[in-house]
């Protein structure tokens, strides 16, 4: 297993020249011998060059859609796949929104009006979910959330897998030694927990990360495998498990998701962090949370956060807490599943397309043809209108080669399929 030690994030983006001279060391040696190139056309050209500085400026994220759409109008962006979320889940929340706020005239209230402290929410929350109230902290998105844990608890050293999702290295506070457990293409980025213990007992971090389903592969550690590592990771003081994803993991009969947010009884130094924003539709909202030992929600809610929901996120608790939506999002939850999983089987039947194992609602796609990954992706983008990801900034992934591609409703599924089968030949 390869640890790196490096504190530094690295070359952020690896910007292909597309024929404009851009001089970077890294053009001199392709990452791939035979990389193709696309030939834009002028109008095309100018759109690429606004996107890539686009890019640029929203650092190791990408760009949302809605900056696109705003920043490059000339960009007829027709389908999203680079955010990962489950539209059906957006579409049930709108329903509710124009029902229950915007139509009785309700909004100027959410507006207007403070919303309820950190505390009441984990109240209203914690029922539904079957917790303690006092193990509930609220963020403003799970990004909060995971700032404030690197910052207050992790002291002198955390282990994350690689890839990952970057804020867990790049919010480290520089006194943090970061390391890596990097996962290998060849085991198909799968998780080895084995090799993992054994990283632990050398490095003795105090903060470890696991992702589950991991981003950006999709991959997924067994809920057997989680209660076996807790066990193991106990003398480890600060394990934080990340279920962004979890909504989209299915484990043993019908679509049953199995989290470990209730283990935090049995392991208080067990963190779960989990946002809304993707297995519910709802990233604009911010609205996230995080299962922990009471004494640490104490210590978080004496330095602050008190305020740090919105209106519009607690109306969004207050519709999760309540059985008929859980319901109705457990309808669209399968429903997305299993269309998603159509759309990797049809992306494993692409040629060209190398796509990796996932229980998330989105794959990992490695080009087989000799094609760039950021080619393909800007000619998706300025062709066909489909906005996917390059994974060149993500450490761990040899740039040039993949990209991630999120499954959304069902014929935007079958236009990315007939784009890409389009342009893979
Ligand atoms: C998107 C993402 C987050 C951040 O979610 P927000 O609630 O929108 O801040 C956290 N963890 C992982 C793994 C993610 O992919």
């Amino acid at each position: 297993m390869i640890v790196q030690r490096t504190r530094e994030p690295g070359p952020k983006f690896k910007p292909f020249s597309l024929g404009l001279g851009l001089t970077a060391p890294w053009l001199q040696k392709p990452p791939t011998p035979d990389l193709r190139r696309s030939h834009f056309n002028a109008r095309e050209q100018a759109i690429v060059e606004r996107i890539k500085q686009l890019k640029r400026e929203a650092g190791s994220h990408s760009p949302s859609a809605w900056t696109l759409a705003k920043q490059v109008p000339e960009l007829r962006l027709k389908v999203d796949a680079c955010f990962l979320s489950n539209p059906y889940a957006t579409n049930l929340f709108l329903g509710h929104l124009h029902r229950e706020v915007i139509r009785p005239k309700r909004l100027r209230a959410l507006l207007e009006l403070y919303p309820s402290q950190n505390r009441v929410i984990a109240n209203k929350l914690a029922p539904v979910l079957g917790l303690d109230p006092d193990s509930l902290f609220i963020g403003n998105g799970a990004i909060e959330i995971i700032q404030a844990i690197l910052h207050r608890l992790t002291d002198r050293k955390i282990l994350v897998n690689l890839p990952t999702f970057s804020a867990y290295y790049e919010f480290a506070r520089p006194e943090t030694q970061v390391v890596f457990n990097v996962l290998r293409k060849e085991e198909d980025f799968r998780f080895d927990p084995v090799r993992y213990l054994e990283i632990v007992r050398r490095e003795r971090p105090d903060t470890v990360v696991l992702i589950n389903p991991n981003n950006p592969d999709g991959g997924y550690i067994a809920h057997a495998t989680m209660l076996w590592l807790l066990e193991e990771l106990r003398d480890v003081p600060n394990v934080i498990v990340d279920e962004s994803f979890i909504h989209f993991a299915t484990e043993g009969i019908g679509y049953t998701y199995r989290s470990v947010a209730d283990e935090v009884r049995r392991h208080p130094n067990l963190i779960v962090v989990k946002s809304m924003s993707k297995d519910f539709g709802v990233a604009g909202i911010r609205a996230g949370y995080a299962v922990m030992d009471p004494d640490r929600v104490r210590a978080l809610l004496d330095n602050g956060f008190l305020w740090n929901s919105s209106g519009l996120a607690e109306y969004f608790f207050d519709l999760y807490s309540r059985p008929d939506f859980q319901e109705r999002y457990e309808r669209e939850r399968v429903r997305f599943i299993r269309n998603s999983r159509r759309f990797f089987a049809a992306l494993r039947r692409t040629e060209g397309l190398r796509v990796y194992p996932t229980q998330a609602n989105f794959a990992l796609v490695e080009l087989q043809n000799g094609l760039s990954a950021e080619d393909l992706v800007w000619r998706m983008l300025v062709r066909r209108g489909i906005y996917t990801r390059t994974c060149d900034d993500k450490r761990g992934l040899e740039p040039g080669r993949f990209l991630r591609i999120a499954a959304r409703n069902r014929p935007e599924n079958r236009y990315i399929i007939r784009s890409l089968r389009r342009m893979m030949v």
